[in-house]
C-alpha cells in the first residue's frame, strides 16, 4: 500500500481548490458582460473567498464581487444586480 506524501498546502492551493472554471481570472468576461478586473486580496464571505474588483463593459461601473459569483454577476448599477461587497 503506497502513502502519498503529505505536505501543507499553499493558499494558493487551497485558493484553488474552489470550483473555479477560469472565472477568477483578471479579463474573464461572464456572459452578462461583467469584466474580472483584479483581486483585490480582500477577504470575501466565507472560507477561501477573495473579493474581486468587477468592471460592467456595458456602463463602466467599477464594484466588488466575491470570487464565487463572478460566473452570474449581474451590474448592480444598470442589470440590477447586489450591491457587491466594498472595495
Ligand atoms: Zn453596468
Amino acid at each position: 500500500m503506497s502513502r502519498v506524501p503529505k505536505r501543507a498546502r499553499t493558499k494558493e492551493e487551497q485558493y484553488s481548490m474552489f470550483p473555479d472554471k477560469g472565472t477568477t481570472k483578471s479579463g474573464y468576461v461572464n456572459p452578462r458582460d461583467q469584466e474580472v478586473i483584479r483581486n483585490t486580496r480582500k477577504a470575501g464571505t466565507g472560507r477561501g473567498l477573495w473579493i474581486y474588483e468587477l468592471k460592467c463593459r456595458k456602463c463602466g461601473h467599477h464594484y466588488g464581487a466575491n470570487g464565487n459569483y463572478i460566473h452570474s454577476r449581474k451590474c448592480p448599477k444598470c442589470q440590477g444586480g447586489q450591491p457587491g461587497p466594498s472595495l
